[in-house]
């Protein structure tokens, strides 16, 4: 998409500090890092969300997030990592380009885990909540 920071960046007509490349992917670094090597790994075609991703770039995809983590890793001595997708503008996505973040992680970096991101304790019970998603596996 011609107005994507994001494929201006996998086209490189914006610069960035790019770590890692395949030839569907790139992982640069997040320009505000909310820690040091905040990593973002991106498609290099426009997909807004993980949906979108077609399958066949599953193991690329994989394989590319493998070597990401393992690069930040080495680079910044942690096995520690948050990783994660804000997917949809309640959740916080910003560019509708999918990006997944690595955040490398540190002892009393005052972060939280994933479930700090949110408690939206549901009303039904497990059970109602399951047949729902059953009903939709069933139908479709
Ligand atoms: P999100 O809120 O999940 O959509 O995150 C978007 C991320 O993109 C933010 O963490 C931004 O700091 C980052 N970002 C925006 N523009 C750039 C850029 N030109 N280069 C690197 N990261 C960027
Ligand atoms: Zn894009």
């Amino acid at each position: 998409m011609s107005d994507c920071v994001f494929c201006k960046i996998a086209t490189r007509q914006i610069e960035s500090y790019i770590i890692e490349e395949s030839e569907n992917f790139l992982a640069f670094l997040d320009i505000h890092p909310h820690a040091p090597g905040h990593t973002l790994l991106i498609p290099k075609n426009h997909f807004k969300n993980l949906s979108e991703l077609p399958e066949n770039l599953g193991e690329e995809f994989v394989k590319i997030a493998k070597k990401t983590a393992f690069l930040l890793s080495k680079a910044f001595k942690t096995e520690h990592f948050t990783i994660g997708i804000n997917q949809g503008s309640l959740a916080g996505q910003t560019i509708d380009h999918l990006h997944i973040h690595f955040l490398p992680r540190f002892p009393n970096d005052k972060g939280g885990s994933i479930h700090s991101v949110v408690y939206n304790k549901p009303e039904e019970d497990l059970s109602a909540i399951y047949q729902k998603i059953l009903k939709v596996k069933n139908e479709s």
